[in-house]
């Protein structure tokens, strides 16, 4: 019974401040996609179970192992997503987006999704994914303005340390040469290999170079990489797309084994790595591919495509680990203290006057000790305390103490709002994580 009352493995509570951290990176994300035309779709959390076997694909482990699966009440099969592309194109195709005039069509997701995975370190079961999907084009250039983006979210984010590893895993002409030769080198080693990768040898053999239990066996290792059996066409698209990169700077690294868990990509794949400080790794942080055969997976007619996924937990563990968040305090802009019960109408109206006024303001209502409220105000790091008495309320006035600059006056109320923005611009603590170009940076 005690189990009911506990959070389930793999999930997690976000108190306040956590939570007000991750809409700060969430609000970073949006800003940056907002400059490259991205705009926001929301679908449902659960969807038909058979869109995830199409589109996620039955090759692949989330599909065999960690959906959170279920029959509705009318007896239906339903998945929480896995992730958020499959729900993305099912929309993209059922509203006929893909009629749309102007591409591409850049589209941008925050929420939730589910995964049966055995929980670890920066892996849960409940994980907020931040992605991005561009429709309608085909092209190296579209490839590398996606992960300049991405790059430039993690600078704005104040994370420098991070590659991006890079591959392709060419069109269906290249994957279908490089399937025959996996098979051919594979199928005299199968006792090798883990009852899994023998599903994966024939289901889809790529799927063994990203197997957790087979992947680092030198079986694996030493086996064909896709780089040699590449049409020219697709050796032509990924050359392009790391001479953008090159151009702009991204740091990266082609990784000729990475292939990426999903079915649906083609030519280019990627992952983004970045170690804390203390040389931790969580994993990757993002994620993503091209899948041009996606949206006909899924009823619409023939649109390339390109996405990637952020998992926000694991940007929150990185950049708490860079103590990026130092400077980041969400307090009040004013915390109103009366001298007094007979003042403390007086005070709340003085609150309720900053708040119309758009200052974040609080009222102090329970009675406290000037001492216990002083040391409310340091621990939150208000940057203004008010303090009204009898004296104050007779002449329309307030008392006001920077707390930074420790300077204190006697104001009238009709100076208050211009006061607190004088002093807010110039002394009060940046919010901005230590990351925007205010004057502390
Ligand atoms: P994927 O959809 O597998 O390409 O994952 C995209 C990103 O989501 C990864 O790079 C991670 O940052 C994050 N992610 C995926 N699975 C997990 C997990 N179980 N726990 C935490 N983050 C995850």
């Amino acid at each position: 019974m005690a189990e009911d009352y506990k959070l389930p493995r793999g999930t997690q509570d976000f108190l306040p401040l956590t939570s007000e951290k991750i809409s700060y990176i969430e609000y970073m994300l949006k800003s940056v996609a907002g400059l490259y035309g991205y705009h926001e779709i929301r679908t449902p959390i659960f969807e038909h179970t058979n869109l995830f076997l199409r589109s996620v694909g039955e090759s692949s482990d989330i599909v065999n192992k960690e959906m959170y699966t279920f029959l509705d009440k009318g007896g239906r099969s339903i998945t929480l997503r896995p992730e958020g592309t499959a729900g993305v194109m099912r929309a993209f195709v059922e509203n006929k987006m893909y009629a749309l005039p102007d591409t591409p069509i850049k589209l941008y997701y925050d929420g939730p999704v589910f995964r049966y995975e055995r929980p670890g370190a920066g892996r849960y079961r409940q994980i907020t994914q931040f992605g991005f999907e561009c429709l309608g084009v085909h092209s190296p250039l579209i490839d590398a303005e996606l992960i300049l983006m991405n790059t430039s979210m993690l600078y704005m984010l104040g994370i420098k340390d991070f590659v991006v590893k890079i591959n392709t895993i060419g069109d269906t002409q290249s994957r279908e040469n490089y399937k025959v030769e996996l098979r051919k080198y594979f199928e005299n080693h199968l006792d090798e290999l883990c009852e899994d990768c023998k599903r994966r040898f024939e289901q889809n053999p790529l799927r063994i170079l990203d197997c957790k239990v087979d992947g680092e066996k030198e079986l694996v290792l030493n086996a064909p990489i896709i780089t040699d059996y590449l049409t020219e066409e697709s050796r032509e698209y990924f050359n392009k797309l790391l001479s953008y990169l090159d151009k702009f700077g991204v740091p990266y690294e082609v990784d000729n084994r990475l292939v990426r868990g999903l079915d649906y990509y083609c030519d280019t794949v990627f992952e983004i790595k970045c170690k804390t400080p203390d040389g931790k790794d969580y994993g990757a942080i993002g994620a993503g591919g091209r899948y041009d055969g996606l949206v006909e997976q899924v009823g619409g007619p023939h649109t390339p495509g390109i996405g990637m996924a952020f998992g926000v937990e694991r940007l929150l563990l990185l950049l708490d680990s860079y103590n990026a968040f130092d400077n980041y305090i969400n307090s009040f802009d004013a915390y109103v203290m009366p001298i007094g019960k007979e003042c403390l109408d007086f005070a709340f109206e003085i609150t309720m006057f900053l708040r119309s006024n758009g200052f974040k303001a609080e009222c102090e209502m329970q009675g406290k000790s000037m001492k216990s409220f002083f040391k409310s105000v340091d621990r939150q790091k208000v940057p203004f305390a008010i303090i009204v008495g009898e004296e104050e309320m007779k002449n329309g006035t307030c008392n006001i103490k920077n707390t930074f600059t420790k300077e204190q006056v006697t104001i009238n109320l009709d100076d208050l709002c211009s006061y607190l923005n004088k002093g807010l611009n110039k002394e009060h603590e940046c919010q901005c994580g230590g990351n925007c170009n205010c004057e502390k940076n």
